[in-house]
């Protein structure tokens, strides 16, 4: 449940036995908060987390198939697919959780779009790294750490370029998967987000030679089967896991979150001007 303040405390929110790495960039950059806009506050955390700041440009000359502005539909779709599907989210995590999952990443994302709305010249990795910054100060809960540190670190592997392709994007997905992993030490089948993205990536790979599009429709169709594959599946991770055998028979609520951000990467990616 949320605290005083709204939200949840991290460290009541995932098992300890579920998280090797519980300090976040927050603790780690407590200091650095006082007396910060909350735009400010993100763009320090960034600044922090990458090692570089807004004003390091990446290499010119790259392809173009994605870009910052790529990066922006996928945040900015993100938002909106989460607040229309917030009260679904919401009720999944009723039925195993504690009911606030559809909240939690729905402040999340609407803080997201904000940060993004308001970013000007930023590469499309430090994009990332601001909004994964903003997910750990804005969310709650397992989800924000989780969601936060898949972002950031999907930041981190595109570096500062300005431009990059389907290997660039693969390998940051790949990046994004790996930090949450070693964040929340889950595993497939454990019923958690993680049972979506790995067979999104996993199809995203198989799809790669097909192009893009092609590539990011087959990991938006695999994380969906990845979602509902949860339903039988009995929680080994998280608050589900309280339940044991009575979460079985119940979709996963991060899973379903994590098949939104992959239809919003493949609507963000189909919606490119056919000259960027
Ligand atoms: P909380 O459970 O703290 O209330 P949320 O409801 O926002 O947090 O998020 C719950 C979701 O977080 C779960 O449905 C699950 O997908 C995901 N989750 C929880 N623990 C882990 C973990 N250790 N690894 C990966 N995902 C996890
Ligand atoms: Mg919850």
């Amino acid at each position: 449940m949320p605290n005083s303040n709204g939200r949840m405390a991290t460290q009541d929110a995932m098992n300890p036995k579920d998280v090797r790495h519980r300090r976040t960039s927050r603790s780690r950059c407590a200091p650095l908060y006082a007396g910060l806009t909350q735009v400010a506050q993100v763009a320090k955390v960034a600044a922090v987390t990458t090692g570089v700041s807004a004003g390091r440009r990446g290499r010119r000359g790259a392809p173009p198939p994605f870009d910052a502005a790529f990066v922006a539909r996928w945040l900015q779709g993100s938002a909106a697919e989460i607040a229309a599907h917030r009260d679904f989210l919401t009720q999944l995590d009723a039925a195993i959780g504690d009911a606030d999952h559809g909240v939690n990443m729905d402040r999340g994302f609407a803080a997201v779009a904000t940060v993004v709305a308001a970013a000007d010249g930023l590469s499309p990795g430090e994009l990332l790294v601001q909004a994964g910054a903003t997910l750990v100060l804005r969310v709650g809960g397992a989800a924000g750490p989780l969601y936060g540190s898949a972002l950031r670190e999907a930041g981190r592997s595109l570096g500062t370029a300005s431009t990059f392709g389907l290997p660039e994007l693969t390998g940051a997905l790949d990046a994004a998967l790996a930090g949450i992993v070693k964040l929340g030490a889950a595993e497939e089948g454990d019923k958690t987000i993680v049972d979506a993205w790995m067979p999104a990536l996993q199809a995203l790979r198989d799809a790669r030679s097909a192009g893009a599009a092609a590539a990011l429709h087959a990991a938006r169709i695999a994380a969906e089967g990845g979602a509902a594959a949860t339903t039988p599946m009995e929680a080994r991770k998280g608050r589900a896991s309280y339940l044991g055998a009575r979460s079985v028979g119940h979709q996963d609520p991060g899973a379903a979150s994590t098949s939104l951000l992959f239809g919003a990467l493949e609507r963000a990616a189909a919606d490119a001007p056919p000259d960027g």
